[in-house]
Formats: C-alpha cells, sequence, structure tokens
C-alpha cells in the first residue's frame, strides 16, 4: 500500500489541506503501507519554491513526516511526453484551438451542461505540434492534456506520476470527486490499474465555499505565530473530522485506532463547528 500528499505549490498549507493531508497519512499507517509527498508544480506561473520549502516545513512541525518525497512535476516533461505519445498512437489525441470564453458560448447555445466538450475542433485535424491544446477524445468531456502554452494539465500529470510511483491508494479533498472519471480513464488507456480513491471533507469560509487564499484563510505558519502548538491544532482538525470527542491536543499517530473505527466523514465542516480556529 502506499498513499500520498500532493499540494500544489502556489501558497501556503491551510485547514483544508492539513486536514486532507492528516487523513491520508492516518490512511497509509493504518494500513502499514508508505506515505508520500509529491509537489505538484506542473503550473509554472502559479508554483513557488518558497511555498515548497513552507509545505516540508508545515507538515514536519504538525508531525506529518513523509517516507518518500516524489520528484517535482516540473522535472518530469520527458515522462509526460512520454505518455501523450501512447495515448496519440491509440489516436485519442486531437489538437484544439477554443478559447475558454469559445467553450462555454458552444456550450450555452447547445444547451448542454457544464464541463461538456461541443466538439468543434474534433474533425478540424489541427496540427499537433502548432499553437493549440491538445485533448483527449473520448467522449463529450474531451479534456485537456497540454495546454495551448506547453504546460502539462493537471489530469495528465497526476495520472502519469501515480502510476510511476505505484501509489495505490490517493485520499484527496472533495473538490476533485469530478476528476476520479477522467483519471481512471486515463491509468487504463496507460495500461495501468487506478488507485482506490477516497475524497476527505472540504472546509468552508464564512461564505459558506470552499476555504481558499480568497478568505485569507490562516495558515499553519499563522497559526505557529500565534502561539499554537501542533498537538492542539491537530486536535481541532481532529475532533472536527469526528475521531476526538473533545479538541484535545494530540499527534498524529494518537488518532489510528479511531480512524479505523470511523467512516470518513463526507459533510463539509463549517466555521462554526471549528470556532477557536477562527478567532
Ligand atoms: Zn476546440
Amino acid at each position: 500500500m502506499r498513499g500520498r500528499f500532493a499540494p500544489s505549490p502556489s501558497g501556503a498549507l491551510h485547514l483544508g489541506h492539513i486536514s486532507t493531508a492528516l487523513l491520508s497519512w492516518l490512511q497509509a499507517h493504518s494500513m502499514g503501507g508508505e506515505w508520500w509527498l509529491r509537489m505538484e508544480d506542473n503550473d509554472p506561473q502559479r508554483s513557488k519554491s518558497e511555498h515548497m520549502h513552507g509545505i516540508r516545513r508545515d507538515l514536519a512541525w504538525l508531525g506529518l513526516h513523509w517516507d518518500v518525497e516524489g520528484p517535482l512535476q516540473s522535472d518530469r516533461h520527458a515522462a509526460y511526453a512520454e505518455a501523450l505519445d501512447v495515448l496519440t498512437q491509440q489516436g485519442l489525441v486531437f489538437a484544439c484551438q477554443c478559447t475558454r470564453k469559445d467553450m462555454e458560448e458552444a456550450v450555452r447555445a447547445s444547451d448542454q451542461s457544464w464541463g461538456s466538450y461541443p466538439g468543434t475542433c474534433l474533425h478540424a485535424h489541427l496540427a499537433m505540434d502548432g499553437p493549440y491544446a491538445l485533448r483527449l477524445h473520448h467522449s463529450e468531456d474531451a479534456f485537456v492534456l497540454r495546454r495551448a502554452d506547453g504546460a502539462w494539465a493537471y489530469q495528465l500529470a497526476v495520472v502519469v506520476d501515480d502510476q510511476a510511483q505505484n501509489i495505490t491508494h490517493v485520499l484527496r479533498g472533495q473538490d476533485l470527486v469530478n476528476s476520479q472519471a477522467s483519471q481512471t480513464l486515463l491509468h487504463q488507456k496507460l495500461g495501468g490499474a487506478p488507485p482506490k480513491f477516497n475524497h476527505a471533507p472540504l472546509w468552508l469560509g464564512p461564505d459558506g465555499v470552499r476555504l481558499s487564499k480568497r478568505h485569507h484563510a490562516r495558515s499553519v505558519q499563522d497559526y505557529r505565530l500565534a502561539g499554537w502548538s501542533p498537538n492542539a491544532l491537530l486536535g481541532h482538525v481532529a475532533c472536527a473530522l469526528g475521531y476526538l470527542p473533545e479538541p484535545t491536543p494530540c499527534v498524529p499517530k494518537d488518532l489510528l485506532p479511531s480512524f479505523v473505527a470511523h467512516p470518513l466523514r463526507q459533510r463539509a465542516i463549517a466555521p462554526s463547528e471549528v470556532l477557536p480556529l477562527w478567532v
């Protein structure tokens, strides 16, 4: 068994990340497996090395130690190109010049639900080495594999990395639940078995929307500077997840028996449930 935590180094870790990292750590350790850390820096504009340092520092402070750090996605271009070749040889890839606006208009005009591909470029036979996005041709939802600017899409990079690193269990946020079908398909087309997927509850901001940088959510670093101990912070997170009756300080391994005994919480966590973390 091998699990992983795969943050994008585009910002600092907040409560949602801590919660997902803790759950993935608990899953790996409850199964006697390995827990990997992987920096998903496939978006060159948003990824910063200072965030990578911050993520490693914060996980270590919380006692969420990883067994292996996988290679950076920015060092994996050759592997992604190879996977793209495998898909191209199966006739599964086409070039697409639609902008996001084109896509939205086409979808609206045809009265389809957002997310489905209107098929505009499917038979246009645009050059595969031109300045176009490359999409997987499999159903109405032809998702992007490589962006027009040459950056590798999240879906392809994740699947290629999970296969190369023999990841057997993926536990990540509910916000990624919709990518499970696409990623399962990619695993199959690339000749591997998909991992077992689980999705952790989201943490909401005061507006009821998934916690993000937009909320100026306190980062792990903010809690540390405010005098919080890692054990106290983990106690509140574990209590919200249903693994402790009261938010008493704890270290990750204290939670293993409770993690094994309880199903994964699915309902999102509102600020009112964890008030001390918001004052
Ligand atoms: Zn198109």
